[in-house]
């Protein structure tokens, strides 16, 4: 794909970011049979939809829980968005539509294109957008845009501007931005008055510098963890996984955004708990209080990797080769505490580099919530990561992207 400049320099709609939201609008825009151009500063769109699921692209979930995305922005309004095309019908839009089938995978739930890769999105979106009249115009940067006599000029790098009917902002966030994305949506937001949420990195990787913990780079285990400050609380169960500069995994990420906005806030309140199985204190309680069972090591051992079991002993200061009737109250006391409700120390995060997504963004109440459009600005469309909303792993992110990118595309092409 290369740089395209359109012949004709007066599309209907123009679309600013071909990412998962922006290509959605796109194909629902040229469907609706509104002339669609999508203009992409990287020279061919879809970077994250490449990377995501580990290049498998984890689509969708298979079940939508609305209570799990994240908002500073009202949460009905949320509820309404989503509302507004049901999980089942973006099911049927990839399988019989696209003509992609989908797969899930038993022990997430989470579904991905049976044949196991990302490109096969991005490329499906892009030919349907395409076969049905959109344009790409690639590697062109989009440095404003205004509101010209009832349309909206954009303004592109070393070309020459477009005036339009209507344009949709779907420049995603600021995480990862080698992807493209940079904020950029965000800026024109807020220069237009549109309100815009504090942003913030969600879904990144927490850093420790504890030789205890680094020494159990890739453990992983299912546990759950709260995330918790005066403030704010996030409670995840999945997978855990230890790195060599802290603790990433699903469970991790998907809590992160509570130790990462008492950072950005300049407070150092945000505590990370972890319950490291599911055995009650009761049954920890008996196993501990049992004289026959030999060491307390041999007793974490069984229920927890043999490195981490000798790890959470020295954490609650007890020797791991103790036997269980050596052990005083106490120290059976910050056993249990060690296993039920671990306080991991942590020390930073990985921030926007690495973060699958970018939190806050511009608030729902600027946006009519059927069709995207600025309750402010007529003609103008939000969709995906650059409005207030984001959702744990399991496919929730593109999700938003698809439900919001469709109805603005229609909503767009209807003006
Ligand atoms: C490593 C990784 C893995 C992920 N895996 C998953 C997953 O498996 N499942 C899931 O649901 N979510 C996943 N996500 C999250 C998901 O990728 C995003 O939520 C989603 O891509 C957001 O889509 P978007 O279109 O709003 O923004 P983006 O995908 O960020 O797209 C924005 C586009 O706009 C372009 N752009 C930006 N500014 C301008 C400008 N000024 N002019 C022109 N073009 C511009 C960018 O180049 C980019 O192509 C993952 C994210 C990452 C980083």
């Amino acid at each position: 794909m290369v740089n395209l400049p359109p012949e004709d320099n007066t599309p209907r709609v123009a679309i600013i970011g071909a990412g998962a939201a922006g290509l959605m609008a796109a194909v629902f825009a040229a469907r609706a049979g509104a002339e669609t151009l999508i203009i992409e500063r990287t020279v061919e769109g879809g970077r994250k939809v490449l990377i995501s699921g580990g290049g498998r692209c984890n689509i969708l979930p298979s079940d939508v829980d609305a209570s799990r995305f994240v908002t500073d922005a009202s949460k009905n309004s949320l509820k309404k968005i989503l509302l507004g095309w049901p999980l089942k019908e973006q099911i049927s839009f990839f399988e019989k539509e696209l003509q992609l089938p989908l797969e899930r995978e038993a022990e997430t739930g989470k579904l991905f294109p049976a044949s196991q890769r990302a490109r096969d999105v991005r490329d499906g979106l892009l030919a349907e957008a395409r076969a049905r009249g959109a344009k790409l115009y690639a590697q062109a940067l989009v440095t404003g845009i205004a509101p010209k006599d009832g349309k909206w000029a954009v303004d592109i790098a070393d070309a020459p501007s477009i005036v339009v009917d209507a344009v949709i902002v779907a420049t995603g966030g600021l995480s990862v931005p080698k992807t493209g994305s940079d904020g950029s949506g965000i800026a024109f937001a807020r220069k237009l008055g549109v309100l815009v949420n504090p942003t913030y990195a969600a879904l990144t990787p927490v850093l420790a510098e504890t030789p205890l913990f680094n020494a159990l780079a890739g453990i992983t285990l299912r546990v759950r963890i709260t995330a918790r400050d005066g403030e704010r609380e996030a409670t995840a169960e999945d997978a855990f996984l230890f790195t060599h500069r802290g603790y990433s995994g699903p469970a991790v990420l998907d809590v992160s955004h509570v130790l990462v906005r008492a950072r950005d806030e300049g407070r150092r309140d945000a505590r990370l708990l972890v319950r490291w199985t599911e055995i009650p204190e009761e049954e920890w309680t008996r196993r501990l209080g049992n004289a026959q069972a030999g060491t307390v090591h041999s007793v974490l051992r069984r229920e927890l990797p043999e490195r981490l079991a000798e790890a959470l002993c020295r954490h609650a200061a007890v020797e791991p080769s103790r036997t269980l009737p050596q052990l005083c109250k106490d120290e059976r006391r910050r056993l249990l505490d060690v296993l039920l409700r671990c306080e991991l120390p942590w020390s930073a995060h990985e921030g926007y580099r690495v973060a699958e997504v970018t939190g806050g963004g511009v608030d729902l109440a600027e946006i009519d919530h059927k069709t995207m459009e600025s309750r402010k600005h007529p003609g103008l469309f939000f969709c995906g990561e650059v409005l207030d909303v984001f959702g744990p792993i399991g496919g929730y992110n593109f999700l938003w992207a698809w439900v919001t990118g469709r109805a603005a595309g229609v909503g767009a092409a209807r003006r």
